[in-house]
């Protein structure tokens, strides 16, 4: 879905519904103002402390300009006190999983950002909204399309944005391949192949919720999404046609989740995309094939180190810091009243899709969508 038709969904999700929409949309105008009357930088406060709250989100916030890290909700009572002395926040500004819900009641707090195992994203966002806070949530958004939709209906209900943490959206030759998708910048687009993977590492415990399908683990929740926002990003159109497969060589390691899942997918100009993603191998490529050309991105959805060429050269931009500018981004459209580059309906997207995957694989049949 390119970016205006996004922006356009958003605008058209605050302005239908008559009257009610009419005075919270207000409201949250108002509620806009005062942010950007009192705040230079919003408050965002990390749920759940695990890897990527711990190693990568919370370093991030401190090189970033328009938000910093206000405040943290622990399920752990030893994290609290390393989180406070190590990044200076104060007592009043932590929160477990039981008093969530009294953050409606904290100013520090403008933004939450939920980083919890997958099966939670639904009810912490939802519970956010009704705290009246911003939501970041990490991917993918939640288990079924009905849970994004109930997220999305909550944030909007309470008028506050949601963003999902797709950061490649903000990596500039990312964008610059978004770009080259809605305006044909190499003809048609005929085929794409993308594969988001990586060996689950020998450290990683085998009991991990990400192996445990009740909380959305498996490598098409964790990596697939990936692959499957590189099929949608690049073509900019939503595929019509979708089929799966599953491969589990080790039954022991992989008991409730396959090891790996291949997809194929058809989108209505004719394009179609193989994808691959799995626990059982290392690999990160995105290779797009049309009429006049071709581009390659390898890496295409790690942290750093983007990488890409095409048959016209080398595609060069500047590093950027994903996650902080991913957070900077957001805080800024939120200050100014802005839609989401990366709103609920584009997590909302991908589900879609991974339902469809699921189907597949389940009845072994293609799936339409
Ligand atoms: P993790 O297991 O390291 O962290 C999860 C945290 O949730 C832990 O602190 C854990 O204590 C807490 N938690 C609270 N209740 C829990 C429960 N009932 N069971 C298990 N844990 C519970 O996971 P992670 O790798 O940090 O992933 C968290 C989220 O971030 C996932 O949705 C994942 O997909 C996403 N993620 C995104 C990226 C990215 O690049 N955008 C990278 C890594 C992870």
């Amino acid at each position: 879905m390119n970016s205006s038709r996004r922006s356009f969904i958003k605008r058209s999700a605050l302005v239908t519904g008559g009257m009610t929409a009419g005075v919270g949309l207000m409201a949250a105008q108002s509620n806009l103002f005062r942010i950007k009357r009192q705040k230079e930088k919003l408050g965002i406060a990390l749920v759940g402390l695990g890897y990527y709250a711990t190693d990568v989100l919370a370093p991030r916030l401190q090189k970033t300009e328009h938000c910093y890290l206000a405040g943290i909700v622990t399920g752990t009572l030893e994290k609290e006190k390393i989180w406070m002395d190590k990044y200076n926040i104060p007592k009043k500004n932590v929160y477990n999983y039981d008093n969530y819900d009294e953050i409606a009641d904290n100013d520090d707090i403008d933004i939450i950002y939920v980083v919890l195992p997958n099966s939670m994203h639904a009810e912490y966002t939802i519970r956010a909204a009704k705290a009246g806070k911003h939501v970041i949530c990490e991917k993918p958004m939640a288990l079924s399309t009905d849970e994004c939709q109930a997220m999305i209906d909550a944030c909007n209900e309470n008028n506050v944005s949601l963003s999902i943490g797709y950061r490649m959206q903000f990596e500039p030759t990312t964008q610059e391949i978004m770009k080259w998708g809605k305006e044909k910048a190499f003809g048609d687009i005929k085929y794409v192949h993308a594969s988001a993977a990586f060996t689950w590492p020998s450290h990683m415990p085998h009991d991990h919720w990400k192996l445990v399908r009740s909380y959305g683990g498996g490598p098409l929740m964790d990596m697939g999404v990936y692959s499957i926002q590189g099929a949608r990003y690049s073509t900019q159109e939503e595929p019509i046609s979708v089929s799966g497969q599953i491969f589990q060589p080790d039954t022991k390691f992989y008991q409730e989740v396959p090891e790996t899942v291949t997809m194929q997918l058809e989108f209505p100009s004719g394009a179609v995309a193989n994808l691959t993603t799995s626990f059982g191998m290392s690999t990160n490529q995105l290779y797009v094939v049309c009429t006049d050309g071709w581009f390659l991105i390898d890496p295409f959805s790690s942290y750093g180190g983007i990488k890409g060429t095409s048959s016209n050269g080398d595609i060069l931009f500047p590093k950027v810091d994903q996650q902080a500018t991913q957070m900077d981004e957001t805080a800024i459209c939120i200050k100014e009243g802005k839609p989401m580059r990366v709103p609920g309906e584009e997590g909302l997207a991908d589900i879609k899709i991974v339902e469809a995957i699921e189907e597949s694989i389940k009845t072994g049949k293609p799936v339409k969508i």
